[in-house]
């Protein structure tokens, strides 16, 4: 877990995901006039290391190799584009979940027994490969217990960031509705009126 997926109230079970997912941040929205810088926490395989490092998903100071570091961005890829759909299309869409299906595939994970809550998926092993297992560990366990519906990406094109839905219906589209909610209101108002003044 981090500080971001703290402050935004992402159960601890889905922090690894929420983290990897946003590690590719494509937000350049304008706020107060200044353009978001995008950026990718994950620009090489020493970053890669790093970003495992500090969520203890990795030995501090250990590069993964190139081959675990494309894995790894083929995996957050498809995890990207299964969760901009919404929970009913990514079922539904075979390409994506296909996509989603094989970027998982060489992942090394095991069945645990996690006493009360019955037995959940872990990573086997301790290499990197394994320490990303912990994100795809995440997803199936948010699968099976429903969470995983609630993780969401922003449907707002400037922003593309992934969220956690705590709305009751769980029907929120976007991250902050105060800020690309109504960025979004404000320019749907906009249009409308060009329209109405074209016509
Ligand atoms: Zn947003």
């Amino acid at each position: 877990m981090s500080k971001e997926s703290r402050r935004f109230q992402v159960p601890d079970a889905l922090a690894n995901s929420y983290d990897f997912a946003n590690s590719l941040d494509l937000r350049h929205f304008v706020h107060h006039g200044v353009q978001h810088p995008q950026a990718d926490e994950l620009e090489d395989a020493a970053a890669l290391g790093a970003w495992m490092a500090r969520r203890k998903l990795n030995e501090a100071g250990k590069v993964p190799s190139s081959a675990t570091f494309e894995t790894a961005l083929a995996l957050r890829g498809a995890i990207r584009d299964y969760l901009e759909r919404d929970p009913a299309d990514r079922r539904r869409e075979t390409s994506i979940k296909d996509a989603l299906d094989r970027a998982m595939a060489r992942f090394p994970l095991r069945v645990t027994s996690v006493g009360k809550d019955g037995l959940k998926l872990a990573p086997a092993g301790s290499d990197a490969m394994a320490g990303l297992s912990a994100v795809v560990a995440e997803l199936y366990n948010g699968a099976a217990n429903g969470s995983l519906d609630r993780l969401k990406m922003c449907a707002s094109e400037e922003c593309k960031r992934v969220f956690f839905d705590r709305s009751k219906p769980g029907t929120r589209r976007w991250c902050q509705s105060t800020l690309c909610g109504n960025r979004h209101k404000t320019r749907t108002y906009r249009e409308r009126l060009k329209r109405e003044r074209e016509a």
